[in-house]
Parts: structure tokens; sequence; C-alpha cells
């Protein structure tokens, strides 16, 4: 099983009214101070073997914005990662970028540190949508900067969109397709508006002042989206993932496959041969423990055979293909999950074949409580 290494940046140069993420507006000293932590943060892990030995192979960088680190922060944080654990030959090193902040030099700087996919944050290609969630830029931006990256070498382009923002339609949701089509990327990832607490699109939904991202509206645009992707010769191998041919993200796959990953950075996440742990969300606490020389791991949870595979499940059904239906270690039926799974079954959710089980159109729509009831 592939093992993966996450890096949460979390920094952005503003915040998008619908972010719920652990962040702060970037500021150059505290960068680098976090940089400083993080590579401190590599270096104990190294010490304590918390890999055993195992070479990372995909390396994704997440947030927040990577790419308010400078391209010099960038490569030192992979060169550490080179230095600590080793990558593997072919290892996919990704990284999310803001269309806004990225340069010609930047992005050629990247592709010679080793960086070999990007993800850009596009959202959507309609001006007056992004402006209303506090997120101004243009088509014309997100344009440049895909011509930028494929000029510097990246042949593995993301775009990131979101359907169901306060004022969207269904033309303009397709109209954002199309034009995310035109700029040829071989992955897109699109994502439906959730509204998260205590973010400022909450408040104004409260205020009245927005309204509700529309359910139904919704349902259309996940439908539109799939079948134009389909069409434009896309494959859908994940609920809200499309890619080209050979394109998968790597690194997200893994997630989704029940593989080992470790997460560095203030709420970063990891799981690592059954053992799940998180690092503190606060960024001084995270350098404090780090200036201490610990490790800033704030909870750790030892699953139980049982509960790794119940888990596996769980993220393998967000895959189109689904997953291997197989929970008792022993091979005998295991009559509580057996009973769940029929359920969902009779419900309409879920669908058992040739030893695998798999969401069906509706159970994708209901992806998440599925979930906890497996769980
Ligand atoms: S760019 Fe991404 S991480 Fe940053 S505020 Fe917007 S949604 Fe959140």
């Amino acid at each position: 099983m592939p093992l993966g290494l996450y890096i949460h940046v979390p920094f952005c140069r503003t915040r998008c009214h619908f972010c719920a993420f652990y962040l702060h507006i970037h500021r150059e000293d505290k960068a680098q101070a976090f940089v400083e932590a993080l590579l401190c943060e590599m270096r104990l892990h190294a010490l304590r073997n918390s890999l055993e030995g195992r070479r990372i192979e995909t390396l994704y960088f997440g947030g927040g914005t990577p790419t308010t680190l400078s391209p010099d922060q960038l490569c030192r944080i992979v060169e550490q990662g080179r230095r600590c654990f080793g990558l593997a030959d072919h290892a996919e090193i990704s990284l999310e970028a803001h269309p806004d902040s990225v340069t010609e030099e930047t992005l050629q700087r990247l592709v010679q540190a080793g960086f070999n996919r990007i993800s850009f944050g596009m959202q959507s290609s309609d001006e007056t949508e992004l402006v209303q969630v506090g997120r101004p830029s243009s088509a014309a931006q997100i344009g440049r900067a895909v011509s930028l990256a494929r000029a510097a070498g990246f042949s593995d382009i993301n775009l990131d969109l979101i359907y169901g923002l306060p004022g969207q339609t269904l033309d303009s949701w397709t109209a954002t397709l199309d034009e995310a089509l035109a700029l040829e990327p071989t992955h897109l990832s699109c994502y439906a508006l959730t509204v998260e607490a205590r973010t400022r699109l909450a408040i104004d939904l409260r205020r009245g002042d927005r309204t509700e991202p529309d359910a139904e509206l919704q349902n259309a645009m996940e439908d539109e989206a799939a079948s134009r992707l389909t069409d434009a010769g896309f494959q859908r191998y994940e609920i809200s993932n499309y890619c080209r041919p050979g394109y998968a993200c790597r690194h997200n796959l893994l997630y989704w496959q029940g593989g080992d990953y470790l997460g560095l950075g203030p709420s970063a996440q990891s799981y690592l041969a059954g053992c799940r742990f998180g690092n503190v969300e606060d960024l001084d606490a995270y350098r404090q423990a780090l200036t201490e020389d610990r490790l800033p791991i704030l909870e750790t949870e030892r699953l139980s055979p049982e509960q790794q595979r119940r888990e596996a499940v769980v993220f393998g059904l967000r895959l189109l293909d689904g997953v291997v239906f197989r929970v008792a270690e022993t091979g005998e039926p295991d009559s509580d999950w057996d009973l769940r799974v029929t359920r969902l079954a009779e419900r309409g959710l879920i669908e058992e074949r040739a030893g695998r089980i798999k969401l069906t159109d509706l159970g994708r729509r209901h992806a998440d409580s599925v979930a906890v009831e497996l769980l």
C-alpha cells in the first residue's frame, strides 16, 4: 500500500466566505516561522522513524494556499522530505494554488524542485459569483495561470469548481464547466457548496443577506457536471472527482483506499499502521511544541482491526468502483454489519455485486449519512 505525506500550509491572502479551514491571513514573519517549525517536525518524525523506512509515494501540499509560501520555502520543504523520508522515483508531488498567486518564475522553480501536479482553485468562471463569496478573480486570471503552469512543465493540472454558490444558476454553472473544459485540465474536482458554521456565509444566511443553497438545484448541477464531463472524455472515479484516463490523483486515492499517510502542519491528520492521530490546530501551540523538540500531536486513537476494515469500506465507497465487501477477520459473516448493509441496500442506497459494494446514484447523494450508518 503506498504511503503519502500531507503538508498543511495554514495561510491565505484573504478568507473566502464559505471557508471553515484552520488558517491565518498570510504574513511573511509568520510564514517563515511556520516553515522552520515544519522542517523541525519532519526531522523529529525521521528521528523517531515514524514511517519505518518506507518511502513517500505521494507528497501533497494543501491548506490554506500553499503558494502563499515562496518558491524557496516550498523547495526547502520538498528537500527536507527527500532527506528525512526519501521520495520514491516517480512520486506524485502536488500542490494547491490560487490562480492569482503564481508567476512564470514561481512555476518554473516548482517544476525544477520536482512538483509535477498543480491544483488551481477556479471555483467559478463568473466574476459576480466569485465576488459574492469574497474570492475576487476572473476567468482570464485562471486561464493565464493554467497557460503559465503548462508552459513551465506541469502536465497534470486540476481545477477545483464549486456548485451551489449564491446567485449561481444552472446556466452559469454550465458556462463554468465549459470554460473549465476549454482550459484542457487533466483533472476536475466539483464540490457542492456546504454552509459551515462560523463562516461569513453562515452569518450572511442568518441575516438574510444570502439564500441557502438549493438542494434540488445542486443535484441538477451535479448531474450536469457528470454528463458534460463524461461526454468530454473524463472518468468520474470518486463522488466529486473526474479525470482524464491515467490522471486520478494518487494522493487522494490513497485516502479512499485506506492507505497510510503522515500529515504535518497545524491541524493535519495522520493515519499510520492502524493508528489515527492529529496535530494541534493553533499555529502558536504548534510552533511552541516544536521549539521544545516535541511533536505537536494532540490526540491518538488506535483502531481495532475491525474498525480499520469498516473505515476502509466507508472511505472506499466514495469511489465509483466501490470496494471489496469484507469486514469480519475470520471470514465468518458479521451479522450486525450484514444487517446494516442489507438495510441500506433495501433503501436503494448501496448495491452489492460480485463481492463488492458500491453506492447507487441515490446513495451518492446521501454518502455522508450512509457512512454514519456503516461506522
Ligand atoms: S483559498 Fe481555499 S483555504 Fe483559502 S480561504 Fe479560500 S477556500 Fe479557504
